[in-house]
Parts: structure tokens; C-alpha cells; sequence
């Protein structure tokens, strides 16, 4: 469904590095027979979900990102589940405390500014097929990457389906250049 015109779809993830993404993408591409296979432009890790916002928020939100102090960490995406209705996705088997911290901490920050989250866990996962079966006894590599900076995405309809762009992108903490 098309969102109102002054209204942004927006959620804050970790973006998928264009090489592990292209690597990601062809392990998929050996492994999964079926399903809509998700673009390499699209890979990321959701880290909180806003839905349809004001787009007079949108320079709180991007105070409020500013405003988050989290270190970087080493994304080690190392499992594969199968969530909802035919996700296929990897996963990390044991989610770094840095990244279950930044999550919190984003949704505590959206929380006081009265932006209310889905309920459930927070379940990290970089979605690489719908309406797709896991394969049995398939196990991934272990992708991984520097989890250096976390952004906020805009989500839209295109013809070629929902693409991601990029509103705002901050650092973690030990990702700055030194100096
Ligand atoms: P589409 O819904 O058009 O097929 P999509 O799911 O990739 O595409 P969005 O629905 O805009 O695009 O979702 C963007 C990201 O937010 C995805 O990672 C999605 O899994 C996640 N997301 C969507 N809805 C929720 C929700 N209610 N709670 C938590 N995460 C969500
Ligand atoms: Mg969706």
C-alpha cells in the first residue's frame, strides 16, 4: 500500500556492505530453488521499525540517531531460520550484547519521543528470500562485516519493488577515522 505523500515509511538498520552483500547474494543463489530472492541493494538488519511517519519528524528522528552512543561490533551472520510466512534469512546464532544494546537503545530513544515499536522480541535477521523453503540440512557460511555505522532508511514503492533509501547514516562508536 502506498503511503500518504507526508508520510515516510521509515526503520533504522545496519546496511549489508556491497561486497558481503554480492557474496550473500550468490550463496543464496546456489542454495534457494524457489522464492522472491531480495535484491543485494536491498540486504540489511532491521533494527527498529518506525512505519508510516510525519515527515515533519524526520529532523527529530535524525537528532535523535545523532544523539545515540553505541560502539561498533563485529556482525557475524552465521544461522539460517525460517520466520513468518516463507522468510528464509540469515541470522546471527549468538547477537553480539553491542547489538541487542544499539536496538534497545534505539527504542528507547524513539519510545520517549512516543514512537512505540512492533511488541515482539527483537529477533536480528538480514532477510534474503520470501515465499521461499529453507533447504534441509543446508548451514551457511559465516558472512561477516564491521557493523560500523547504522542508518535510516526510507522505504519505497517503485515499479521494480520496494527499495531502500538512505535519510541519515551515523557511526559507532571506533568507526571514526583516527586522528
Ligand atoms: P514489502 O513489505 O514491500 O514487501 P519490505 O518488507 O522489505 O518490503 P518494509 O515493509 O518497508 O519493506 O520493511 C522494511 C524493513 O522493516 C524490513 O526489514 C521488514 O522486515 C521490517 N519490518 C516491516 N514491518 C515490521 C514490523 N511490523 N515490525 C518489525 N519490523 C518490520
Ligand atoms: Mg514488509
Amino acid at each position: 500500500m502506498q503511503a500518504h505523500a507526508d508520510t515516510l515509511r521509515l526503520f533504522f538498520a545496519l546496511p549489508c556492505p556491497p561486497e558481503q552483500a554480492a557474496a550473500i547474494a550468490q550463496w543464496r543463489d546456489g542454495q534457494l530453488p524457489s522464492g522472491r530472492k531480495v535484491v543485494p541493494e536491498n540486504f540489511h538488519l532491521t533494527l527498529a521499525f518506525l512505519g508510516a511517519q510525519p515527515a515533519t519528524r524526520l529532523e527529530a528522528l535524525k537528532h535523535l540517531a545523532a544523539a545515540i552512543e553505541a560502539p561498533s561490533f563485529e556482525l557475524k551472520l552465521d544461522g539460517l531460520i525460517a520466520l513468518g510466512k516463507g522468510f528464509v534469512c540469515l541470522r546471527p546464532q549468538s547477537p553480539p550484547a553491542a547489538l541487542l544494546q544499539l536496538a534497545t537503545s534505539l527504542g528507547q530513544a524513539l519510545g520517549a519521543q512516543g514512537i512505540v515499536l512492533d511488541s515482539r522480541p527483537f529477533l536480528p535477521h538480514l532477510t534474503l528470500a520470501r515465499q521461499a523453503e529453507l533447504p534441509p540440512h543446508c548451514t551457511p557460511p559465516t558472512f561477516s562485516w564491521a557493523a560500523d555505522r547504522f542508518v535510516l532508511y526510507l522505504s519505497e514503492n517503485t515499479r521494480d519493488g520496494v527499495r531502500y533509501r538512505e535519510l541519515g547514516s551515523w557511526p559507532l562508536a571506533g568507526a571514526e577515522a583516527a586522528g
